[in-house]
């Protein structure tokens, strides 16, 4: 029987996962790794740094969900993968593999400036779960003693999204508690324009999110980069010095260390069209842990965002390649993938669409209205529900 390992409990490995096992059955021994025993809900995580989500209301056990429809789950982290032996190597065994998925996700490089970042640093993040509850406390004590904001996107971002979302939302919950006129709030961003987002923007985004700042009072800065952060300040490359209380700000991504080897110079895996390694043939990639050239060279180094949606795309193409392949049937073939997503901007959200997802594109959307809002709020709903039973909603 076929063993195939996938590395990565979220969005990536989960959905290769429960797609595979929908193919394959019994035909194969699916075994999923993760360093960590819960599904996290990442696109509620700025909600948990604004405090209105508990950690508990957005998180799964792995175990509870893999285990009824019959996938192994392995609690430890992988520390490497000899792609020679097709084994994975964990903390405390190795485990051989026929076919490997690997959807581990980003590390985050917070030492590509000086002082970003929660641990050795003076700015918040909001990417992670651990990061999201810290911001929570940086946000409660900033309250008591409130002044400017500082917010954004430092060079070599992908992923700039979130960064919006906490910026509409910190503006958001300020006016609701009547103290916004206490706190200037400064938006700063490697991308060339506001509403660029990493994708060479999409469609009208960029007056859209000018007119949004605009409206909201939000001074932004875009095509800059940070020199460094001092406990008081950012300090960006033409000079400027914008003092704060809190900083929030996005880092740039790499591949995690397990898998760097088997990736581009950043750690990210090149794959072809079927999401298999373009040198290991048994080796397949999704989500954020592959590799997307970007459509083109911005002034301050950026990079293309990989969303959750796009990121099940790539599972199902990848599930469908390796199930052919173990039926003995000719490969399905893949489609260009598209990207959905919905951006909270607190009091209402927009919705953006866009197929391809970079350009020259066949379908381009950007709305906003209260209506997203109540979609974004019962999509976190609907996808936990989904999760948990193992659905993966593909045909
Ligand atoms: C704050 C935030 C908000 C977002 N909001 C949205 C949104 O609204 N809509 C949207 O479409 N997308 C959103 N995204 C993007 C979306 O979250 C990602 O596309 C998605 O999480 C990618 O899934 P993934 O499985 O590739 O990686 P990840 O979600 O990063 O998961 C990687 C998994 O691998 C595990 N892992 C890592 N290293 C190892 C190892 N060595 N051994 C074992 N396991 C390991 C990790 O613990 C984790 O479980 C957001 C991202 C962030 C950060």
């Amino acid at each position: 029987m076929a063993k195939i390992v996938i590395l990565g409990g979220s969005f990536g490995g989960l959905t290769t996962a429960f797609e595979l096992k929908r193919r394959l059955g019994g035909k194969a021994e699916i075994t999923l790794l993760c360093d960590v025993d819960e599904f996290v809900f990442v696109p509620s995580l700025p909600w948990v740094s604004m405090g209105w989500r508990r950690p508990e209301d957005i998180t799964l056990s792995l175990d509870k969900i893999l285990k009824p429809k019959g996938i192994k789950f392995i609690h430890e982290e992988a520390v490497g993968v000899d792609a020679d032996a097709s084994k994975v190597i964990a903390k405390t065994e190795e485990i051989p593999y026929d076919y490997l998925v690997i959807a581990t996700g980003p590390a985050l490089v917070f030492s590509a400036v000086p002082g970003l970042g929660p641990e050795d640093g003076h700015t918040e993040c909001i990417f992670t779960l651990e990061q999201a509850l810290r911001t929570r406390k940086a946000w409660d004590r900033f309250l008591e003693n409130p002044g400017p904001i500082v917010i954004g996107s430092v060079q070599g971002v992908s992923c700039f999204g979130p960064t919006y979302e906490y910026a509409f939302e910190v503006d958001a919950e300020l006016r609701k508690r009547k103290i916004r006129h206490k706190v200037p709030i400064t938006f700063v961003t490697s991308e060339p324009y506001i509403g660029h987002f990493g994708m060479s923007g999409l469609k009208n985004s960029r007056r859209i999110m000018e007119d949004e700042f605009a409206d909201r009072d939000i001074n932004f800065i875009a095509n800059q980069a940070v020199d460094e952060f001092t406990a008081e300040e950012a300090r960006l490359k033409d000079g400027t010095k914008l003092p704060f209380r809190l900083a929030m700000f996005a880092p740039p991504m790499s591949g995690v260390k397990a898998v760097f080897h088997l990736g581009n110079p950043k750690g990210f895996i090149p794959v072809d069209g079927n999401y298999r390694h373009r040198e290991y043939k048994n080796i397949f990639s999704v989500g954020v842990a592959m590799a997307i050239a970007p459509p083109e060279q911005t002034p301050v180094p950026t990079g293309v965002p990989k969303t959750g949606y796009m990121t099940e795309e790539m599972a199902k193409y990848a599930a469908m390649s390796i199930a052919d392949e173990i039926e003995g049937k000719p490969l399905s073939g893949t489609g260009p993938i598209g990207a959905i997503c919905i951006m909270d901007m607190g009091n209402k959200a927009a919705i953006m669409k866009a197929k391809p997802m970079l350009p020259p594109r066949q379908e381009a959307e950007l709305k906003a209205g209260i209506i997203y809002k109540w979609m974004k709020q019962g999509f976190e709903k609907y996808y936990l529900w989904k999760i948990k039973r193992g659905l993966t909603n593909l045909p």
